[in-house]
């Protein structure tokens, strides 16, 4: 029995969504970064002129929102690449359980899962 997998046109079409996806967080990552390096240069000012401690507050809490995007958007960018890799070898959207093909609406949502909503769900 053949092994199961996404044909050519398919894999070209999720290639896509996982670019432009990848392209999105590689965005909100540069700007999440901005955001934090305008926050700290506004810090070491503020400083200076002691300001205010409820800036201050604020201030470290939106470093703290900056760097928690960075994070998460790096993190999901891995898996992206991931994914990206497991199209050039074509075992892109087959559960890595039951080697099935994963719905392609779940692929969509979500394109570097690599288990069927099934084996995904029955796993927890
Ligand atoms: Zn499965």
């Amino acid at each position: 029995m053949a092994k199961k997998t996404w044909n050519k046109k398919e894999l070209k079409e999720f290639k896509k969504i996982i670019v432009d996806k990848r392209q999105t967080m590689l965005e909100n990552i540069e700007e999440a970064r901005r955001r934090a390096d305008d926050i700290i240069n506004q810090g070491n000012q503020s400083s200076i002129y002691s300001s205010h401690m409820a800036d201050a507050g604020s201030d470290q809490q939106s470093l703290e929102h900056a760097y928690s995007i960075i994070n998460r958007e790096s993190s999901f960018l891995n898996y992206l690449d991931l994914a990206l890799q497991r199209i050039d070898d074509t075992s892109f959207g087959v559960c890595s359980k039951c080697g099935e093909l994963i719905s392609k609406e779940r692929l969509m949502e979500v394109p570097h899962a690599t288990k069927c909503f099934d084996c995904k769900t029955s796993n927890i």
